[in-house]
This record gives C-alpha cells, sequence and structure tokens, in this order.
C-alpha cells in the first residue's frame, strides 16, 4: 500500500499562516485530573442530553450520566469517579447555555463495572459494532459533533461505498489530529477498518495534507498489507482541505450536491479522532471520557497536545500549559478560521474542543468595514463556489429569500471569503446570521 497525491484539488481556497510548528512535534501529554469537572450536556449537534444524575450522587467513569434525547443527540458519559456537586445550566464555548454536570473527582479514577469489548468485531453483527458506538456517546471530534452512529446507519437508499478518514487538520495552529496518527496509527487503522465493515464500504482513502509527512509515514506502517481498496491520499496543504465537501472531491472527483450530504455521492467522512475513539468503545468498550486538544499560541508558555479528561476548564488546561509568557488579545476555542473567540477562561472542554488557541496583540488587527470595491477575490476564494460580496449585500438588505436562491444554505462558514476581501467586509458574520435566518423561515413554514 503506498500513499499517492489526491487526483483532484477543490476550486478556490486560501493559504494562511499555519504555525504549526509551535505545537506539532509535542508528544501528547496526559493531564492530571483537576478539581472540579464540569460536563457539557450539549457537546455534539442535536438535542442536548439529559442528566441522569443529582447533586450528592456518586458516579464512576465511564457511567452514563446524560442519555441521549433523541435520534439526534448522544450519551454523555463520567470523565472520572467522584461526586456530584451541581447540576445547573452555564454558558458554552459555542456561545450558547446548555445544562452541565459538576463532578469533584475521588482521586480513584474508578471505571463502572461491566464494560467490555467486542474482541472479535470481525465476525460480529453490525447492529451490535453501532451499539456500541451510541453507548459510548461518540460524536464528531474533528469539531461538527455529529453523533457517530447515526452517520454509521444511512438510509438503505444511500449505500455507501467509499469511506473518506480525515487526517487533514487544515485548520492553521492545530496539531491533535497530526499527533494521533504519529501516536496511534494501529489503533485508527483497526477502527477505521470497523467503520468500513459497518458502511460495507469498499474505498478507503486516508486524507492527510502533506504538510503531515510524519503522520503520513505512521500511517502507512500501520496499514501494510492492507488491501488494494484502501490507501492514502496526499492532499495539498490548503484550506480548507479538511471540510468534507471539498475532501470528498479531492479523494473521488465526486461532488456532493446543493444541499446535499456525503452519503448522497456514496461517501462516509470520519474524523481520525472519532476512528480512535470508535476502536476504543468496540475493541475496548470504553464510553468517550477523553480526548487531545492543542493549546497553542505565541503567548502560550509551552504549547502542548493535551490529553485531557471532558470537563476540563480552559484556565487548568492553559496552567497545566505552564500559563502565559506574553499579553493575550484573543482567546479562541477550536482554530483561527472556524473556532469561536471566547470572553475569557470559563468553558470547560468537550468532545469537540480541538484547540485553545491564544493570540498575541501583534497577531490580532481590529478593521473598519469598507464598501465592497467589486474585486471578486471573495468569489475566487470561496471553495462552495457562491457569490459571497452579492450574498453578503443581500443579507445586509434583509432580503432572505434571494439568499436562499443563491444557496446561502451551502455556506460551510469556512472563512475564505473574509480572508481574502481587501474591503474588510464582514462577510462570514453575514453568512451565519443569514443562514439562521432562512432556517428560522424554513422551520417556521413547516409549523404552519
Ligand atoms: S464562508 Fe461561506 S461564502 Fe465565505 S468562502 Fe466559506 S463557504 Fe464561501
Ligand atoms: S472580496 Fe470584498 S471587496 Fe472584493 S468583491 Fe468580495 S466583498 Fe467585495
Amino acid at each position: 500500500m503506498k500513499a499517492t497525491k489526491a487526483k483532484f484539488k477543490f476550486d478556490g481556497g486560501i493559504h494562511p499562516a499555519y504555525h504549526k510548528e509551535l505545537a506539532r512535534d509535542r508528544a501528547i501529554e496526559t493531564m492530571p485530573i483537576p478539581a472540579l469537572l464540569r460536563v457539557s450536556m450539549s457537546q455534539h449537534l442535536g438535542a442536548p442530553a439529559k442528566p441522569l444524575v443529582k447533586k450528592g450522587d456518586t458516579v464512576k467513569r465511564g457511567q452514563c450520566i446524560g442519555e441521549a434525547a433523541g435520534f439526534i443527540s448522544a450519551a454523555v458519559h463520567a470523565p472520572t469517579s467522584g461526586t456530584i456537586k451541581e447540576v445547573g445550566t452555564a454558558p458554552t464555548a459555542m456561545g450558547t447555555s446548555a445544562a452541565f454536570i459538576a463532578i469533584e473527582p475521588d482521586g480513584e479514577d474508578a471505571w463502572i463495572e461491566g464494560l467490555e469489548g467486542i474482541a472479535d468485531w470481525q465476525n460480529a453483527d453490525t447492529k451490535a459494532l453501532i451499539a456500541k458506538v451510541a453507548a459510548a456517546g461518540i460524536a464528531g471530534m474533528g469539531g461538527a459533533g455529529f453523533p457517530t452512529n447515526v452517520k454509521l446507519s444511512p438510509p438503505p437508499d444511500k449505500p455507501i461505498d467509499t469511506l473518506i478518514l480525515n487526517g487533514a487538520e487544515c485548520e492553521p495552529y492545530l496539531t491533535a489530529d497530526h499527533r494521533l496518527m504519529v501516536e496511534h496509527a494501529e489503533q485508527i487503522w483497526t477502527g477505521c477498518q470497523i467503520v468500513r465493515k459497518v458502511l460495507g464500504a469498499k474505498h478507503v482513502h486516508i486524507a492527510i495534507e502533506d504538510n503531515k509527512p510524519e503522520a503520513i509515514a505512521a500511517m502507512e506502517q500501520a496499514m501494510e498489507g492492507a488491501d488494494d481498496d484502501a490507501s492514502i491520499s496526499i492532499l495539498k496543504t490548503e484550506y480548507p482541505q479538511g471540510a468534507e465537501k471539498q475532501q470528498i472531491y479531492a479523494t473521488t472527483g465526486r461532488e456532493v450536491p446543493s444541499g446535499g450530504l456525503p452519503m448522497d455521492v456514496g461517501c462516509v467522512v470520519e474524523n481520525v479522532g472519532t476512528t480512535l475513539a470508535v476502536w476504543d468503545a468496540v475493541v475496548n468498550g470504553k464510553p468517550l471520557t477523553e480526548r487531545v486538544t492543542t493549546v497553542t499560541g505565541m503567548p502560550v508558555s509551552e504549547p502542548k497536545n493535551v490529553l485531557g479528561r471532558i470537563g476540563i476548564p480552559y484556565s487548568d488546561l492553559l496552567d497545566f500549559c505552564g500559563g502565559l509568557k506574553a499579553d493575550v488579545a484573543k482567546i479562541i476555542s477550536g482554530g483561527p478560521m472556524m473556532g469561536l473567540a471566547q470572553p475569557g477562561l470559563d468553558a470547560t472542554t468537550t468532545k469537540t474542543t480541538s484547540g485553545l488557541l491564544f493570540l498575541a496583540p501583534q497577531e490580532t488587527q481590529t478593521f473598519r468595514s469598507m464598501p465592497c470595491i467589486a474585486c471578486g477575490r471573495c468569489v475566487g476564494a470561496c471553495p462552495m463556489y457562491l457569490v459571497p460580496a452579492e450574498l453578503s449585500q443581500m443579507l445586509e438588505a434583509e432580503d432572505y429569500e434571494a439568499a436562499e436562491e443563491l444557496n446561502v444554505l451551502d455556506c460551510i462558514e469556512c472563512g475564505c471569503c473574509a480572508f481574502a476581501c481587501p474591503a474588510h467586509r464582514p462577510l462570514v458574520q453575514h453568512m451565519k446570521q443569514g443562514k439562521s435566518k432562512v432556517m428560522l423561515k424554513r422551520r417556521q413554514a413547516q409549523k404552519k
């Protein structure tokens, strides 16, 4: 099995400064469990989980403390053993408010009894494998948070022939997925084969950008002896190479239609971290209670890739990285392109916290938005073939019908248009706002 260059290249995209050197070569470090963990019930796309415990209860690691509340939802598990100190509501890193469960660890870190893996997963029933993934509460760890068991259950009229394992990690600064591939390639490859079996996918592409040669080499070694339908696709380093639709095109040449999903073209895309969690759930029977987060940025004393329990306060994560050595102008949960600015360090980690980024004053700029000069750069940068300049003007004028006709809902909020715009137009903000208005209008129309 040889790694080969991806056959196709999506249109648009940008080349921001990547700054991955800050944490790329830092081996994953396990963080001690902090004094308090605050576990959100809303760590996934869909309905928040329903708390199953109350103040004063004791829990074990891996115990389900929040049950999935519907088809698109995910269970939440205690990240360690301890006592429930509070069940309440608090702001999240996403800027919303959600129920949380605070756990005071007892220091034992004892797993709940009865967790069992499926050693012979190769011959296991597909439904049993999906049930394991659902019971483990796995949701897309690349950032989207879509419940993985749902992704593994496409409708019968949407057969999947291609599984793409997303190891692109195209967001600047972030290196968690890179380290996972370097350090856990074999487990990721096993998780990938489990997902492939569940989906019945003939082809597998492991998609990695060409700025991660170590990760490519590690995956190549792990996949030694793999069949001819499994390959590594080396992608050109370009943002947003990790976006689902762009990655499907780059690896297969298939275009997901406007308003469509990867399964419409026979594909499923899974993040490498998610696949590692699938391996742990199926082979070891362990629910998702921890993840790797890149804590990085020029002002951070020791940028690191931190393996930490879910529910760690951001302030504790920063302390584990030696605190700050310089002034900070901006804190971002996630990467600089698609992450969310934070007002402080009160939020806690979730299943989707890929990074915690600190930017120095010299790395941030405040712009005054100017009128559009019709230069067309945003159109050239948009990987979704949209016309951001025109959409932005329609959305400013609150003409949501026209924006819907121009496919505003296809916007993946990648930020390429705003990055390219010399007039510093708030294009992504307009798109986000426009999408939510159009969705609201659709929901209201459905209720009538
Ligand atoms: S944010 Fe939306 S409109 Fe802008 S480049 Fe990305 S997909 Fe296109
Ligand atoms: S890049 Fe900015 S200035 Fe140029 S056309 Fe797009 S919105 Fe207008």
